[in-house]
């Protein structure tokens, strides 16, 4: 079969032919009908060297991929070939408290896992190919009816990580609360969708591009405004002084941070959601009193269930330009360019 590798740090991955995977006892090889993808494949083909992750190439790129079952492994149950399926992508030792919640992306046991710290596409092979080898038919998620797995595959990571950073703030997005969502990209635009297909607060969206703060139209946010030197003023301005109860960073660099920081509000949630590599100086006085500061990565097993049904009903639709494997490095050069209008999904 035909798979896009990377085959060594700081290169273009390339379509190569490679063996079909057959599946091991507990395992499942899923042909794969969408394989999104994602921001962090350009960090592993320009950035990432030796010792930066626990892994080297060369692997699959792909790690946000749908289809139907194709082979089963001994002793999988509940199954059948043919079934429309979700691949749920970080691949944890299955067995540490973390894990047994379903949030393998915070796997404890990283030796444990077949590839610390990653999964199918990081790491091991993932779906830029006809078929995925998937380790453990516990990281199988059914689709819904009505979710076909071109729809479904970015929902796998562009859906499942702004999900999970959202429905951790749920508590402080009553009606009368907003929400600020910096950064109207792959994942930004899906979060925007999210924050209102599942609470009430009011959605106000940042970004430098005009057609980025469209498509945060489109999605439903209730304002946008445009990223630069005012952007924190008009956000407390249009809170009545107050700021944001809740700020979502799908970019992560110094100066979304600083933003960040300087339009939330107190005994809010500043949360870093994109890997831009920024960092923001904390102390007494630089942040709003009782404003929490975290990271998140990717989101549990659970939630994707929970992402699918929002999907399967129609409530979140990521926008997806499809391309066929053979255009896969025009994705990511459209990626690159900033031209890539949504979530590119490849179609092996
Ligand atoms: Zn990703
Ligand atoms: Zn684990």
């Amino acid at each position: 079969m035909r798979a896009l590798r990377l085959r060594e740090w700081k290169s273009e991955p390339k379509l190569v032919e490679v063996a079909e995977p057959t599946p091991g006892p507990g395992q499942v090889v899923v042909r794969i009908g969408g394989a999104g993808a994602c921001h962090s494949d350009l960090h592993l083909m320009d950035e990432f060297e030796p010792g930066t992750v626990p892994w080297n190439p060369p692997f699959t790129l792909g790690h946000e991929n749908a289809g139907w079952v194709h082979a089963l492994g001994d002793g999988v149950n509940g199954l059948t070939v043919g079934q429309p399926v979700a691949v749920f992508g970080a691949w944890g030792c299955g067995t540490c408290a973390r894990c047994r919640v379903g949030i393998d992306p915070y796997c404890e046991n990283p030796a444990g896992a077949p590839v610390p710290g990653g999964g199918g596409g990081l790491g091991l092979d993932g779906g830029m190919a006809t078929y995925e080898l998937v380790p453990d038919a516990r990281h199988i998620v059914p689709l819904p009816a009505g979710l076909d797995p071109v729809d479904a595959a970015p929902l796998t990571d562009a859906g499942l990580t702004p999900y999970h950073a959202v429905r951790r703030s749920w508590p402080k997005l009553p009606p009368g609360s907003t929400a600020v969502v910096i950064g109207v990209g792959g994942l930004g635009h899906v979060g925007v969708q999210i924050l209102k297909a599942t609470t009430a607060t009011r959605v106000i969206a940042v970004d430098t591009r005009a057609d980025a703060l469209r498509l945060a139209e489109e999605c439903g946010a209730d304002g946008t405004v445009t990223s630069g030197e005012t952007a924190a003023e008009e956000i407390r301005q249009a809170t009545g002084g107050r700021g944001a109860d809740v700020v979502l960073d799908f970019v992560g660099v110094d100066a979304t941070l600083a933003l960040g920081a300087a339009a939330a509000r107190t005994v809010g949630d500043l949360t870093i959601v994109g890997i831009g590599g920024g960092t923001l100086p904390v102390s007494y006085f630089s942040v709003p009193y009782e404003v929490s500061i975290a990271t998140t990565y990717w989101g549990s097993r659970p939630e994707l269930v929970e992402v699918l049904d929002l999907a399967s009903r129609g409530l979140i639709r990521p926008k997806t330009t499809t391309f066929a494997l053979d255009d896969a490095l025009d994705a990511y050069r459209q990626m690159r360019d900033g031209t890539l209008q949504g979530r590119a999904v490849i179609v092996p």
